[in-house]
């Protein structure tokens, strides 16, 4: 699944590529992805602009000239591809937003749990965004996240990954963080001590940063909107090493089951 930096990546991107763009069209083949329902979105869609794109955790926010909002999220194999009007078809094309400027916004899903949702307002979208955690990066501070490490026994890495708790960290960079941070992903977290719970606050920051760096990893169906994959994946800890060297140690990595999640780590240098 996309993470905060794979879909911050696509934020930036379509910032350059469709802001501006007035919005033609709306085609679907895969009317269930669109919310409330296509008749309605595109009703309310159709001659307006696109003023700004935001996220927040894993969700794009696309503003319109006529202050309704866009939300899309991409769940486990979504992808935003800007196209030239006429291009040929990508792969699993599902929504097609016609632009001005003979451009093209392609919503692309393999398994189709992603989805696109007409928001009426400010409001609409603040009630969604309620559910979610502070960010690393933004409003998370170490305080903050010491308060919410001490709130539970549940494994760190399991709470880490928890959107209603904190906003934006998955598997990967869960994984990568607490390799960081010298911490064992099953370890309770209001186990972790105060210097262990400062060195995660900074790791976290420092793989998310790494992996916007990277423009995201394309281990599996990421792509930014270009249709180019990141290099995040190259730069991995320990996620997806499973069997390879440890880069602290002569250990080699292991992966064990956490939550339902494959879960990498070192037991060398992560010890329960
Ligand atoms: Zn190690």
């Amino acid at each position: 699944m996309p993470e905060l930096p794979e879909v911050e990546t696509i934020r930036k991107d379509l910032t350059k590529l469709i802001v501006g763009k007035k919005i033609l069209d709306i085609e679907t083949d895969s009317v269930k992805q669109i919310k409330p329902s296509l008749g309605v979105v595109k009703k309310e869609i159709i001659g307006a602009s696109i003023r700004k794109i935001e996220r927040r955790a894993k969700l794009l926010q696309i503003f319109l000239s006529s202050g309704k909002i866009l939300v899309i999220h991409l769940k486990l194999t979504g992808r935003l591809l800007v196209r030239k009007k006429g291009a040929i078809r990508d792969k699993w094309q599902h929504v097609t937003l016609m632009l001005s400027g003979d451009k093209e916004l392609r919503f692309t899903d393999l398994r189709k749990f992603g989805w696109v949702k007409l928001l009426q307002d400010k409001k609409e979208l603040e009630k969604i965004l309620a559910e979610f955690g502070p960010e690393p990066l933004d409003d998370l501070s170490l305080k903050e996240f010491k308060a919410i490490t001490a709130s539970t026994s549940r494994a760190i890495k399991v709470l880490l990954m928890d959107q209603k708790k904190i906003s934006g960290i998955g598997n990967i960079y869960a994984c990568d963080a607490l390799f960081l941070a010298k911490i064992h992903p099953g370890r309770k977290a209001n186990d972790l001590k105060e210097d262990e719970i400062k060195k995660l606050f900074r790791a976290i920051e420092k793989v998310l940063k790494a992996g916007i760096k990277y423009r995201g990893a394309s281990d599996q169906y990421y792509l930014d909107a270009l249709g180019h994959k990141g290099s995040y994946q190259d730069h991995f800890l320990v996620y997806g090493r499973a069997g390879k060297k440890c880069f602290g140690c002569e250990g080699k990595i292991e992966k064990i089951r956490l939550g339902g999640r494959g879960t990498y780590y070192c037991p060398k240098c992560q010890k329960q």
